[in-house]
């Protein structure tokens, strides 16, 4: 299982605590995050690969890896209540993943549900 892990700043202590929860699901999972998302799991302990931060082109990126193949699922806790100068990136990854029939969990209680179905 290839997973991708995005967090907005506003959430990334949510996806800290979310991934700690589901660590024994995780544990055979490949881990890919954008840059700042990465940093915090690595801190809680995680062997993850981490891309660009995701104003700088990480979200473009983790969504360049979904259309070729790359990548299983994405769990993307995004801020509905930011505003995020990578607006357009974003919207291009979760078009990318209808277009590719990507799982994406875009918050804590559809991600666990993926996570049990695995
Ligand atoms: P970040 O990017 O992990 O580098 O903060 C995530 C995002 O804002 O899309």
């Amino acid at each position: 299982m290839r997973l991708a892990l995005i967090a907005h700043d506003g959430k990334k202590a949510e996806l800290v605590s979310f991934v700690l929860r589901n660590k024994a699901h995780l544990k055979e999972a490949d881990l890919y995050a954008t840059g700042t998302t990465g940093k915090h799991l690595e801190k809680a302990g995680f062997k993850v690969t981490s891309l660009l931060s995701g104003p700088f082109g990480g979200d473009a990126q983790i969504a360049a890896m979904l259309a070729t193949g790359e990548l299983d699922m994405i769990i993307f806790f995004r801020d509905p209540l930011g505003m995020h100068p990578h607006e357009p990136d974003v919207q291009m990854l979760l078009r990318l993943c209808d277009v590719h029939n990507i799982p994406l969990a875009t918050n804590p209680a559809s991600a666990e549900l993926f996570l049990d179905g695995m």
